[in-house]
């Protein structure tokens, strides 16, 4: 079982390690994930607690990660102007989970080939923006969380 220490979100979360955040509360962060389609907007959410997967989620997360998810959901699409968004949960090394700390991937879509793009992402089809250009794909997304959520 991993510890929180080598765990790459929980060194996200306390600051260790840098990230492009897009949205935070009490309960749930968003952030930008290192690799992207090439429309951009592949955004995480994640629990604030060290939670393995969904199958360990307690009952008072349900709300708050839903929440979110909900919110940073309608703000890529019209930050990006996608024509698609899919949800996806690997629970478990079977399931493709790479980093075990519970996360909901919100991937664009503009074309069904995305999402064989993301399904092979690992080993044909990947693509690491650097750091300036994820900053970049960051802003309009905050910027309209920040509008919708009235924060
Ligand atoms: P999984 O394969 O577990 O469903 O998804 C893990 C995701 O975490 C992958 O999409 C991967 O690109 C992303 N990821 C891995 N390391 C980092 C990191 O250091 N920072 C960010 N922002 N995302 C990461
Ligand atoms: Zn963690």
């Amino acid at each position: 079982m991993i510890t929180h220490s080598e765990c790459i979100f929980c060194q996200i979360i306390a600051g260790e390690k840098p990230a492009e955040i897009l949205y935070e509360d009490p309960f749930t962060l968003a952030l930008l994930d290192i690799r992207q389609p090439k429309i951009g907007g592949h955004v995480l959410v994640i629990p604030r607690e060290h939670i393995e997967n969904m199958h360990a989620l307690p009952e008072a997360l349900f709300e708050p990660m839903v929440r979110t998810t909900k919110l940073v959901t309608d703000a890529v699409k019209a930050a990006i102007g996608c024509s698609g968004i899919n949800h996806l949960i690997a629970n478990g090394k079977s399931a493709g989970q790479t980093v075990f700390h519970l996360h909901i991937h919100i991937f664009p879509r503009n074309s069904r080939l995305g999402l064989i793009n993301y399904y092979l992402r690992s080993f044909l089809l990947r693509r690491n923006p650097g750091a300036e250009e994820l900053a970049r794909m960051a802003e309009p997304i905050r910027k309209k969380i920040s509008d919708m959520s009235g924060k």
